[in-house]
């Protein structure tokens, strides 16, 4: 389906940049097993590599299962072109390596995955790539926390795990100003909730890992944004550090993608009910739902996103041994970090995805022992909550 079609977004995830005329009628996109592509003659291939004809040369430099995966999720996101990568931290590595040099300077959000900030760290120590953290979230902040170095500004949003939310007009209207580019990594929200790039930001990278494959199946990534930009990013950064997907895992993401719509919709119907039950009961301090409208960025989250999205965050009314006794005594919902699968997850981020971060720093994001993080899945939610009320009981 053409990117210019009138079709919303649940057809787009179905049919977007495919067309089964060009793949022998093949009602699914055949998975281009191949790692190379053969010339007609010699003329043939030079005119490939030199890029006066279209065509495929080499699978690291693309392959017609990845594109049409890239073509389509470029759709999706209302971006001009995507590249996928083999995982969002080769997604996120590719976007910050082809945005900065050195001695640039990267302004985030407060609260980015655990590896982006490894990623950082590693930029500064090689590369002199300064960065800093701000809340974001007044103008004279965001204009002061911009450098006359600052290349970017990366966030996320909703912050993992506290569901704080960054408005994302606001940034973006300095940003442009300025002539700073915005990165934002929209793998909690996916694009059928939040369209960062309709929004004004630059470049939308997702971990394709999570919910754009949807089942717990695939580590992959992506970068959405101008052709310009991807451009850069394809030639100068993927075909040389090379994090391409493979075209079994594109297929993957492909089939995903087309129950996106469906699933994003039970997610959250489920993630707002789950909240709702947890907020009420007596073992539950605190709940962190953007769905919630007691959420101090409920206004935003009307603002940018369709509706509250799949994750939350509660904390135990108790100590540290409650919540442990709490989590081992869920039947039905397996602890594990990731998200966005069919299956609800629940993550204890100060002993796992957030340990590294200093017990009085962990303690002021409010990352409290007693924290935890759930993906809601798409079981019925009434087991999902006999699960969590029943475990509730052994405190
Ligand atoms: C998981 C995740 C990543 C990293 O993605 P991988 O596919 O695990 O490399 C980056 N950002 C966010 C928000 C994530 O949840």
């Amino acid at each position: 389906m053409d990117r210019n079609s009138h079709h919303q977004f649940s057809t787009k995830a179905i049919h977007g940049g495919y067309d089964p005329k060009e793949h022998k009628d093949s009602l699914t996109p055949p998975i281009y097993q191949t790692s190379t592509f053969t010339f007609s003659t010699l003329e043939q291939g030079a005119k490939r590599f030199s890029g006066e004809e279209e065509g495929y040369v080499y699978s690291r430099l693309s392959n017609p299962t990845v594109a049409v995966l890239e073509e389509r999720i470029a759709q999706l996101e209302d971006g001009e072109a995507a590249l996928a990568f083999s995982s969002g931290m080769a997604a996120v590595s590719a976007a910050l390596i082809g945005l900065t040099k050195s001695n640039d300077h990267i302004l985030c959000s407060k609260g980015i995955y655990g590896c982006t900030f490894g990623l950082l760290q590693l930029l500064k120590n090689k590369y002199h790539i300064e960065y800093s953290f701000s809340d974001l979230s007044t103008t004279e902040e965001i204009c002061s926390q911009i450098k006359e170095n600052t290349a970017c500004i990366y966030i996320e949003t909703p912050i993992n795990p506290t569901m704080r939310l960054i408005d994302l007009e606001k940034v973006t209207a300095i940003a442009n100003e300025k002539g700073v580019k915005v990165v934002v990594d929209n793998t909690f929200s996916t694009p059928y909730l939040q369209k960062p790039i309709s929004l004004g930001c630059d470049l939308v990278i997702h971990s394709g890992t999570k919910y754009i494959g949807g089942h717990g199946d695939v580590v992959a990534g992506v970068v959405v944004g101008s052709h310009d930009l991807i451009k850069t990013l394809k030639g100068t950064v993927q075909k040389d550090i090379g994090g391409v997907i493979a075209p079994f895992d594109a297929w993957l993401l492909l089939r995903g993608i087309k129950t996106l719509a469906v699933r994003m919709d039970r997610h959250s119907e489920n993630a707002e009910k789950i909240a709702l039950s947890l907020k009420k009961h007596s073992k539950i301090k605190n709940v962190y739902y953007p769905g919630d409208s007691d959420h101090p960025d409920y206004h935003i989250m009307k603002k940018q996103m369709r509706n509250g999205g799949g994750l939350l965050s509660f904390e135990i009314k108790g100590t540290y041994e409650d919540t442990v006794r709490f989590v081992n005594h869920l039947k039905l919902i397996p602890i594990a970090v990731s998200l966005g699968d069919a299956e609800t997850l629940i993550q204890h981020p100060a002993s796992m995805t957030h340990s590294v971060i200093p017990d009085e720093v962990r303690i002021k994001m409010g990352i409290t022992n007693q924290l935890l993080r759930l993906s809601v899945g798409l079981e019925a939610w009434e087991d999902i909550w006999e699960d969590i009320n029943t475990a509730l009981k052994a405190i």
